[in-house]
């Protein structure tokens, strides 16, 4: 018997406001331990929480961004349950108002089109962090992280395979990114994602028994786990075995899932109004001050790429799935690249140097990369010297025309200069240049390369090729 996978996420995605949602606290990663907290955000008993007016911007872009409705009355909603490191013992967050619904992301695996509905986005408070010691029998805790904006994304089980996930994970991250509301970072936990996945026979319209992922800190690691866990249940059923509902967490050292709770330790939450704060009411005036700062979003720029420079829809795909690799891009064809060459070198040569570091911590400038290009294109040096000089601008951040001097690899292409050369050559392989004048052209390519040895590469490949065939034609 054959299944069908069924997927829905849930996205965690920390606002990138520098305040926290409820009080004036900093949302700074990585201070010392409990110096970003006030009397607010420790759950204090008589203090009242105060909104935070980015969060709701923030969240309204996101819904605008991904064609959603906006819910011009919302509501906050406690979310009680008992955690050390929420000391209010409940959750500020939204419930059956929350402030954006009914949404959809586009999606592309195998160059096909998909659809992706979003259920609903509500705002809520993140909770601190414990830390765990592993030679003592205690955890601490740090509550800077508490609350800390989230807007949680939930789809609707619509992705039918690991792929779909890993491609709208990677869309709604890129979307995020674009519109400058998350920083986006997996390892620092701004950006977290929980999955929910169930198999089907096919031709069945009922949903089958789900089950929940949790700790995956990267985007492959999302798409491993589910592929695991795909794996997993198809076992199960094929074994004639039901699966049980539960919360799993991934193990990424061990390649495995582990039990983390099962549903009958599931919890009620009893949700409520929160009484401390009054409804958000939301001016759709304001919706539409909020619509006309939304930038170019990564389908948009896709196109933009494809048409105005001619990029096949490969590159444009992988350069505009992230804003801070188009916008090297584009920054390296405005400083002299031509757009197919940058394109190129940044899918392989800086993809490859990046080793997955963030493009914009990269010491190579776009600026650099498109005058090293424009060295190339004017003949100053060769194509594979760049190579080499590339290497040296990542390590020292020089500029391309200094790595040349320095190093003293200026392209010959001086007739005079390299004549000399190619006649040395033709005198010391007198059995070669007999087999060439019998036929055998192919042999072009061992005299470039002697003359290529000679010159440590310098010299101009097209000015060589003509040399030689001028000379050995005589
Ligand atoms: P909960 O309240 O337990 O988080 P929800 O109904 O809100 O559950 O769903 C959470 C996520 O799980 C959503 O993204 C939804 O699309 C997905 N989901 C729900 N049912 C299934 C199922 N049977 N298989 C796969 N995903 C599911
Ligand atoms: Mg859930
Ligand atoms: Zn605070």
């Amino acid at each position: 018997m054959e299944f069908e996978t069924v997927i829905g996420l849930e996205i965690h995605a920390q606002l990138k406001t520098k305040s926290k949602i409820f009080c004036g606290c900093s949302t700074e990663f990585g201070a010392p331990p409990n110096t970003h907290t006030c009397q607010v955000c420790l759950g204090m008993p008589g203090v009242l929480p105060v909104l935070n007016k980015k969060v709701v911007e923030y969240s309204i872009k996101m819904g605008l961004a991904t064609g959603s409705t906006i819910n011009t009355f919302n509501q906050f909603a406690r979310k009680n349950y008992f955690y050390p490191d929420l000391p209010k013992g409940y959750q500020t967050s939204q419930f059956d108002l929350p402030i954006v619904e009914f949404g959809k992301v586009e999606i592309e695996v195998d160059g096909k089109q998909k659809v992706v509905g979003i259920t609903r986005m509500h705002m809520e408070e993140d909770a601190g962090k414990l830390i765990h010691d592993d030679r003592k029998p205690v955890s601490y805790v740090d509550l800077n992280r508490t609350g800390t904006p989230l807007l949680e994304i939930v789809s609707e089980p619509d992705m039918r395979s690991p792929e779909e996930a890993y491609a709208y994970l990677r869309k709604v991250h890129a979307i995020l990114r674009y519109l400058d509301i998350c920083d986006g970072n997996m390892q620092e936990g701004s950006f977290r994602c929980d999955a929910n996945i169930s198999l089907r026979p096919f031709g069945q319209e009922e949903f089958g028994i789900r089950t929940e992922l949790k700790n995956m800190n990267s985007f492959k690691n999302v798409q491993a786990a589910l592929e695991y866990e795909e794996r997993r249940q198809r076992d199960v059923l094929l074994d004639g075995g039901k699966v049980v509902q539960e919360t799993l967490l991934w193990d990424a050292d061990r390649n495995r899932t582990e039990s983390m709770r099962g549903k009958e330790e599931a919890h009620d939450y009893r949700y409520f109004p929160c009484p401390d704060l009054i409804p958000v009411v939301i001016d759709e005036e304001w919706i539409e001050e909020i619509r006309k700062t939304l930038p170019e979003l990564p389908d948009a720029r896709k196109e933009r790429f494809i048409s105005d420079y001619a990029l096949p829809e490969y590159d444009a795909g992988i350069l505009t799935a992230s804003r801070d690799l188009a916008d090297y891009f584009e920054a390296a064809v405005e400083s002299g690249g031509k757009a197919k060459k940058v394109s190129n070198w940044i899918m392989t040569e800086l993809l490859r140097e990046l080793k997955g570091e963030d493009v914009t911590t990269c010491r190579v400038k776009p600026e650099q990369l498109g005058a090293l290009l424009q060295m190339v294109d004017e003949g100053t040096i060769s194509g594979k010297i760049a190579k080499t000089v590339f290497l040296d601008m990542m390590e020292s951040g020089k500029d391309p025309g200094l790595v040349v001097k320095e190093k003293n690899l200026l392209q010959v292409s001086d007739q005079g200069e390299l004549l000399a050369l190619v006649r040395e050559i033709i005198a010391a392989n007198p059995g070669q240049v007999e087999e060439f004048k019998g036929g055998k052209t192919k042999l072009m390519g061992y005299f470039v390369g002697q003359l290529m040895q000679k010159t440590q590469g310098k010299a101009n490949p097209k000015v060589a090729n003509e040399l030689f065939a001028g000379e050995l034609n005589k």
